[in-house]
């Protein structure tokens, strides 16, 4: 059949679309969007890691335009297009009822990092995943929602291992122009510029903005002209430099945040502070009723009424800290323009605010002036309710103020698209195809997949056989492994070292496959599995019951123990009998992350407890299928219920860190010999793991919709946003 063309406008209309699509990272959750961009350019959709943005730029307008012209392709665009369009305006979320009153007075949500793909790396780790994830679900709840950040131009590091098997790190400088962010332009059109007063200099900063869906996040920017270079390489790296550079972040983040949303003419009804990082807010919220006349008492009072706080740091060392000669050179020059006593502003730091030598608590400071904190899972709010009962004299330990909000992940952005298109075929057809009357608005199908009824069903072998669901786990592990495959021949070419393998040999598609990837923070104790070094190689090496390892994860760039850690995994996998068995994934992310969480068995997880606060890697893996096997430690002592996973040892644990190791290590090979290993290899005359995939479907129906962003956001506005 002849088509007519697409006229001009027609055109027009679809490559304008694309350009807001690819600047709104609504695509990053939408599997036919991306495709869309994949397909534009299928090499440079890899090359360019998956970002929608560079893409535009790798394909000329004039080709764009051409390849409109396919008819089929031009529909597929101005569906989805059109499911944006829906998703932007859709008049019935669920704030809509939920928290009307956020459109006006909208939530301002600070976070010194946050992750939200793989094109954006301006987070370190899980604080930063949860951010972005918050952001997402807070958008696709309709919540009225502002984010304010830092934009570090080169981001968090990127990891190399040398030849000697140790990590090194380098940077390389994100394009704004390949990002998906835009400058904001003031009423002139020319960039917004404010300021903040650091050390003795003003210092002016721009701003970027980044579309989540129906929200914008701001990034604020110091690299200005106007600055002396070391303040332009303040917003160089998350979390670079040293405690200078650190207090100066934070009073970038926090006072200019405040100074940004005003400049914006945005009011928000509460400033949520994930984390200390941002509770230098407070001061500016303060400044601004002392300028207005008001008793500091009456200024603090009102500033407390509009600040929650979220703690994730169960470790005294780990809240920042700074000293009151810090204190005074980095903030001297804003305080005096502050009418509050210079002792008075420390006190608010401090647990004794008359200790003069009392270094300036930036949690003490977020606690004490807010209207509500909380921790991230059950045990981290008694952990944390115990860490700073001596702010509460005389109150009991139960009734420190500081309540809990477990954590949750993003399930449309963690799920892998093919298996989200599964999931949905499975419940919604009867031969196979997904009919027209079933295609969802973007709203009705968040709210599917996060349902409780959807995994009910998914969960019933009426819906879904065994042999269906293990043929899934058998495709997606495969997957994974090519993918850890490919990577390992990029590694493999600087490590000269390495060529001691065919890489299409590596990993075994029919074993038992361990991930193990997060941050090399030594209390996540990545190599404690090896401390039963000779069990595990002969567990490794069993032909009928092989088991094999994928780790990855980051040290951070001071963290020499960390290092270490990596460079131990990385010996085992070449020079032992691991070889073959082990591999380490370079420069873990959350493109990484979403291979592994989807391919892999089981997902290992010992911290040493309570150390833990939620974590979250193990949440995304549960709607592929993947098993958790962990320490009863942060939010799997909630999730865990004997039948849908597994534990490492009990909810207690002991009371030195050498006994800990060796109880853990211990219970770890014995979970994992005597439950882990005999139900993944009990198959049938079919080769089916019947009991297995039986705790997989008890996963999916206790953990999918209850450790998920739509489930937490949720929470945080009906107990916190919503409530005074
Ligand atoms: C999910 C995620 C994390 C957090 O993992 P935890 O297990 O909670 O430590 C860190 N980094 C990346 C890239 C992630 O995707």
């Amino acid at each position: 059949m002849k088509h007519t063309p697409l006229n001009p406008a027609e055109l027009d209309f679809l490559v304008n679309g694309l350009h807001k699509l690819a600047h709104n990272l609504w695509w990053t959750w939408n599997q036919e969007a991306q495709e869309v961009f994949h397909d534009l350019s299928p090499r440079g959709w890899q090359n360019l890691y998956h970002n929608a943005v560079a893409i535009l730029h790798e394909v000329s307008a004039t080709e764009l335009r051409v390849r409109l012209q396919d008819r089929e392709f031009a529909t597929r665009v101005g569906a989805v297009l059109a499911s944006f369009e829906a998703y932007l305006n859709e008049p019935q979320t669920w704030a809509h009822t939920a928290a009307p009153a956020l459109y006006q007075n909208p939530v301002a949500y600070f976070s010194a990092e946050f992750g939200f793909h793989e094109t954006l790396p301006i987070a370190a780790g899980g604080l930063g995943i949860l951010a972005g994830d918050h952001a997402k679900s807070a958008s696709d709840l309709g919540i009225g929602f502002v984010g304010i950040s830092l934009f570090y131009r080169e981001g968090y590091f990127q990891q190399a291992i040398n030849q000697e098997n140790w990590q090194t790190e380098y940077y390389t400088l994100l394009n704004p122009k390949n990002l998906p962010i835009e400058p904001v332009l003031n009423a002139q059109g020319q960039p917004l510029v404010c300021s903040v007063d650091i050390t003795a200099t003003e210092v002016f900063f721009q701003v970027w903005r980044v579309n989540v869906g129906r929200n914008p996040v701001y990034l604020i920017d110091a690299n200005r002209p106007e600055n002396p270079q070391h303040f332009r390489d303040l917003t160089l790296r998350v979390y670079g430099g040293d405690t200078t550079t650190r207090i100066m972040q934070e009073i970038l983040l926090g006072i200019g945040g405040v100074r940004l949303l005003r400049a914006l003419g945005v009011a928000p009804s509460v400033f949520h502070m994930n984390e200390g990082h941002a509770a230098f807010l407070i001061l500016e919220l303060l400044r601004e009723k002392l300028d207005s006349g008001v008793t500091p008492e009456a200024a603090l009072a009102a500033t407390r009424t509009e600040c929650i706080f979220t703690t994730h740091t169960p470790v005294e060392a780990g809240h920042d800290r700074f000293t009151p000669e810090l204190m005074d050179y980095a903030l001297h020059k804003y305080c005096g323009g502050l009418k509050l006593p210079w002792q008075e502003v420390l006190g608010l730091g401090r647990v004794n605010p008359a200790n003069g030598s009392e270094p300036f608590c930036m949690t003490v400071l977020a606690l004490k002036v807010c209207r509500a904190a909380n921790g991230v899972s059950e045990l981290h709010g008694e952990v944390s309710r115990h860490m700073w009962q001596v702010l509460y004299p005389g109150v009991p330990v139960e009734k420190v103020p500081i309540g809990h909000i477990t954590n949750g992940v993003h399930l449309l952005g963690w799920m892998k698209g093919t298996v989200r298109r599964y999931w949905r075929r499975r419940l919604t057809t009867t031969n196979g195809s997904e009919t027209a009357t079933v295609a969802l608005t973007p709203d009705a199908l968040d709210q599917q997949i996060n349902s409780s009824a959807f995994w009910d069903k998914l969960a019933d072998p009426a819906f879904i056989s065994d042999e269906e669901l293990w043929a899934l786990r058998y495709s997606l592990r495969r997957e994974l492994i090519e993918f850890a495959r490919r990577r390992l021949e990029r590694q493999g070419y600087r490590n000269t070292q390495s060529d001691f393998i065919a890489f299409d040999q590596l990993l075994n598609p029919d074993a038992l496959t361990i991930g193990f990837a997060r941050r090399f923070a030594t209390y996540k104790r990545a190599p404690l599995i090896f401390q039963q070094m000779e069990n595990i190689v002969r567990l490794t090496r069993d032909s009928a019951r092989p088991i094999q390892f994928i780790f990855a994860g980051k040290a951070h760039p001071r963290d020499d123990e960390g290092k270490r850690f990596i460079q131990n995994i990385i010996h085992l996998s070449k020079y032992t009998d691991m070889k073959g068995h082990l591999v380490f994934l370079e420069n873990y992310d959350v493109h990484v992350a979403r291979q592994l969480v989807s391919g892999c068995d089981i997902w290992l997880n010992n911290p040493r407890r309570p150390l833990e606060a939620s974590g979250t890697s193990g949440m995304k893996g549960t709607c592929h299928g993947c098993l958790n096997l962990s320490i009863l430690d942060g939010w799997w002592r909630e999730g865990f219920d004997g039948t849908n996973g597994f534990a490492i040892g009990e909810d207690s644990h002991a009371a030195t860190i050498e006994e800990q190791d060796r109880v853990d290590s211990a219970n770890l090979y014995r979970a994992l010999t005597e439950t882990v290993i005999p139900t993944f290899f009990d198959r049938d005359s079919l080769g089916v793991p019947r009991r297995w995939i039986q705790m997989i479907r008890r996963a999916m129906v206790t953990l999918v919709p209850q450790f998920s962003t739509r489930r937490m956001v949720a929470e945080y506005t009906e107990k916190y946003y919503t409530r005074r």
